[in-house]
């Protein structure tokens, strides 16, 4: 467990941010200085089977130590950080018995990361926080989960009286341009189910996601000069606008929250002879899901009728709440809260609202929950990790493979 820590703090030293704008995989080359010193030392610590392709995703196995066949299980987290933030230069600072008092992450700059404002900061009284300093991110999100994932397959090593079955790992690029699922090889990986380790603060399970739908609405128009316009100029603007004023109001990402979906109107470009609208719709409920793509399809019609032919629509699939694919294996989820609980953390298990690598591959057919990597305010100056959160997350990923071989 004391290599956790240096081990979290060489990986954050590399640069690892990935670029949405690039059509290779890896998404930068950088990349692959992280995922080849990984694979060595997954070597190092006597991991078996350990792999790298031509995409960067490596994958490995710590095998089985019991007679008995149990089903194989993996921990998957990715190794690129984000491109909203700069990863160039990370220089952690280590806070060491947390006081509660505001953390002066760049005196210069005056940059400040104060309880008053991140007031999750005073549940870590007394533990050691590790922080940015004020210009870059971290990267916790999510090289915590690689530390805490290969801290935990060092331990199992090291421990042959804890007895578990076949154990694999994978390591992706590119999670945070959302291809971090899409290049990964679920037949080779072989496991039955994984976990993600790449949730935010201590106790978080997660196995509920939202559906998602991206929409492009199209308006034509018809010009005719404004003087001699009555009954004849058909305004794509004002069609545009009549289709928003039918979309549901309080049905917003700034008016709910929970379980409650939401329409999102994101971008709008028009003039008379052309309109268009994007928008996203997310709700965790397949059927609500199904009746808010349904209604973008009854205002159009409603449109058309009055004005034939003025409006169409493209309606997109981007991806599915992973929870159809877990509740039918609901023992993936309650060996992760049995795990935590025997080690005295609290589950808290809450829907995202949002999509994860897991909720692809569960569809992928390797059902997938997201559990927690320890860190806060991902993607930004921000960001911190307490070093207590993260050794909790190596001994839940040793509980969970402990308990997986005493179920089956
Ligand atoms: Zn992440």
């Amino acid at each position: 467990m004391e290599k956790l820590l240096p081990r979290f703090l060489e990986y954050v030293g590399i640069d690892t941010q990935s670029d949405p704008k690039s059509n290779t995989t890896p998404s930068t080359d950088k990349q692959w200085v992280l995922a080849k010193k990984l694979v060595l030392e997954l070597h190092q610590i006597g991991m078996q089977e350990v792999s790298i392709d031509e995409n960067a995703y490596i994958m490995a196995t710590l095998p089985s130590n019991i007679d008995k066949k149990i089903p194989t299980i993996g921990f998957i987290s990715h190794f690129d950080t984000t491109p909203d933030f700069t990863g160039f230069k990370v220089r952690p600072k280590i806070i060491e018995n947390y006081d509660g008092s505001d953390i002066v992450l760049n005196s210069t700059k005056n940059i400040v990361l104060s309880p008053n404002y991140f007031e999750d900061l005073l549940q870590y009284h007394g533990q050691t926080l590790i922080t940015t300093d004020g210009t870059t991110l971290l990267g916790a999100d999510d090289k915590a989960g690689i530390a805490e994932i290969i801290t935990a397959m060092e331990y199992l090593v090291a421990h042959p009286e804890i007895k578990h079955g076949k154990i694999r790992i994978g390591f992706t690029p590119d999670e945070e341009i959302g291809r971090g699922a899409h290049k990964f090889d679920v037949e080779k990986f072989g496991a039955e189910w994984a976990y993600t380790m790449d949730g935010s603060q201590i106790g978080e399970l997660e196995y509920e996601n939202f559906n998602a739908a991206s929409a492009t609405i199209t308006f034509k128009g018809k010009s005719v000069h404004p003087g001699y316009a009555k009954n004849k100029m058909i305004n794509a603007i004002g069609l545009a606008n009549q289709f928003l004023s039918l979309l549901p109001n309080r049905e917003t990402p700034e008016t709910t929250e929970d379980r409650e979906g939401f329409f999102h109107v994101y971008h709008i470009k028009g003039e008379i002879e052309h309109a268009e609208i994007e928008l996203i719709i997310r709700d965790h409920d397949e059927v609500h899901f199904q009746a808010r793509k349904d209604l973008i399809m009854d205002i159009s019609e409603k449109l058309n009728k009055k004005y034939p032919e003025s409006v169409t629509f493209e309606i997109k699939d981007q991806y599915f709440n992973m929870k159809e694919k877990i509740e039918p294996a609901f023992h993936i989820v309650e060996i992760a809260e049995e795990a935590m609980m025997q080690l005295g953390i609290e589950p808290n298990i809450k829907p995202i609202r949002g999509g994860t690598d897991g909720s692809q591959l569960s569809f992928m057919g390797l059902p997938c929950p997201n559990i927690f990597a320890g860190g806060h305010n991902f993607h930004g100056k921000y960001e911190y990790v307490p070093l207590e959160s993260m050794q909790k997350a190596v001994k839940t990923i040793v509980k969970i493979c402990e308990l997986t071989a005493e179920k089956f």
